[in-house]
Order: C-alpha cells, then sequence, then structure tokens
C-alpha cells in the first residue's frame, strides 16, 4: 500500500510542479489533442513512450502490447489506428521495438507459456522466415536482438497492409511509417526504418523478411483461376 500511495504523492508533486511551471498547461491540453505521432510499442515497463521520446502529454497517441505486434484481426490495434490515422491525422505512425524483449525470448524458445503462447505465433513465423539468417548467429543474445529488428520491420509491413494505411496513402503520402529499436543497455533509439511512405517501400522491407523463404510459383489450391478449382465448378 505504501507503494500505491508513492504514486499518488508523485503525481501530485507533478501536477504542481508542471502548473507552476506553465499556469495554462492543463487547459491547453484538456481543450484537444492534436498529437503528430502514433507510437506502437511493447508494453515493457522499461520502455515508456514518452520518457524514451521525452514528449510531452499530448504529443504521442499510443498503443502497447506484449511484442509491439500488429496484427489485423486486433480489434484493439486496428482500432487505435483508425483514430489515429483518421480522426487525429497523425502525420507519423511509429513501431518500437526493444533489445531484451520477453515477448521475443518466449517466441525464441520451445516452452508454452499458455495463452501468450497465439499473441506470440506471428514472432514464430518470423523467426522461421529468417531462419537462413538467424541460424549464422552464434551467439543467443544477438540472435534475439536480431529478432527483434525483424518483427520491427514485419509490424511496419503489417501497418503497410491494413486498409486504414491503405487508403491514407490513396490520398496523399502520409502518414510516414517508421521502425525503431529501444536499446536498454544504453537507453538508445536506433533506426531501423524511416520515412516509409508508398506500398513499394513497404515491400523493400518485407523483401528482407523473404530473403530466407524458398521461390516458386504460390500453390495452386483455392486459385479461383485454376481448371477444376474454382467454388463455382464445385472444385
Ligand atoms: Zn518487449
Amino acid at each position: 500500500m505504501e507503494n500505491f500511495q508513492k504514486i499518488i504523492e508523485n503525481n501530485r508533486a507533478w501536477a504542481a510542479s508542471m502548473k507552476a511551471a506553465d499556469p495554462e498547461y492543463f487547459a491547453k491540453r484538456a481543450a484537444r489533442q492534436e498529437p503528430l505521432f502514433l507510437y506502437i510499442g511493447c508494453a515493457d515497463s522499461r520502455v515508456p513512450a514518452n520518457v524514451v521520446t521525452g514528449t510531452e502529454p499530448g504529443d504521442l497517441f499510443v498503443h502497447r502490447n506484449i511484442a509491439n505486434l500488429v496484427m489485423p484481426g486486433d480489434l484493439n490495434a486496428m482500432s487505435v489506428l483508425q483514430f489515429a490515422v483518421e480522426v487525429l491525422d497523425v502525420k507519423h505512425v511509429i513501431v518500437t521495438g526493444h533489445y531484451g524483449c520477453g515477448g521475443v525470448k518466449a517466441a525464441m524458445t520451445g516452452t508454452s507459456f499458455g495463452l501468450v503462447d497465439h499473441w506470440l505465433q506471428p514472432i514464430r513465423n518470423v523467426i522461421r522466415w529468417n531462419k537462413p539468417e538467424l541460424d549464422a548467429i552464434p551467439d543467443e543474445k544477438t540472435r534475439s536482438e536480431r529478432i527483434v529488428e525483424l518483427n520491427v520491420l514485419e509490424q511496419i509491413y503489417h501497418l503497410s497492409e491494413t486498409p486504414v494505411i491503405q487508403h491514407a496513402w490513396a490520398k496523399g503520402r502520409r502518414p510516414l511509417l517508421h521502425g525503431l529499436v529501444y536499446d536498454i543497455h544504453e537507453g538508445l533509439l536506433r533506426e531501423m526504418a524511416t520515412g516509409i511512405d508508398s506500398q513499394e517501400s513497404a515491400d523493400a522491407l518485407a523483401a528482407r523478411r523473404l530473403a530466407g523463404v524458398p521461390t516458386g510459383p504460390p500453390p495452386l489450391v483455392g486459385r479461383l483461376d485454376s481448371p477444376g478449382q474454382s467454388f463455382a465448378s464445385g472444385g
């Protein structure tokens, strides 16, 4: 209970200091929010969005989950994205991963952690798709850091595929997509991909992902233009 009370005390002290420096600080922010950035990051307690980016209340619209995933079936993330892009009109969408990510480490092991196993499946795909590159890294810590980086690029690609981003890009070249990795050892943000403003540039990131995937024609199963495979012909 003492620790919880400390949070309340900290809040009182912070609010008072902000008001002392600028009497209108809260009044200005209470009127409206006009953030320029949507920040998508990991839920990890060591990567607080405003603190590591040196930003203020009102600067970032934030969505966080385990291992900073952008999944099209995630109603929460898609609602945040749609509101940020179409209502708040953010100019940038930033995906931030971080070294030492517990979600990535869990995905690297064959161990079951329960419900979160389902959530982490996309990271196992990232590992699978980049197996040749990752197998060539002998050190486990370095390998996990590379997976963190590849996962960020993968999520940028997922973002580019969403109808929200597709519709926005059809009207102009905003928002720009950026991929960052936060180095928890140094406190520094490293740029993985910046200024992604088209499907072509997002596809270039996917090409890196696909480097380890066998090439060749896609399987014919389910293709409607294949003889005997259309639903109409009962195939
Ligand atoms: Zn994490």
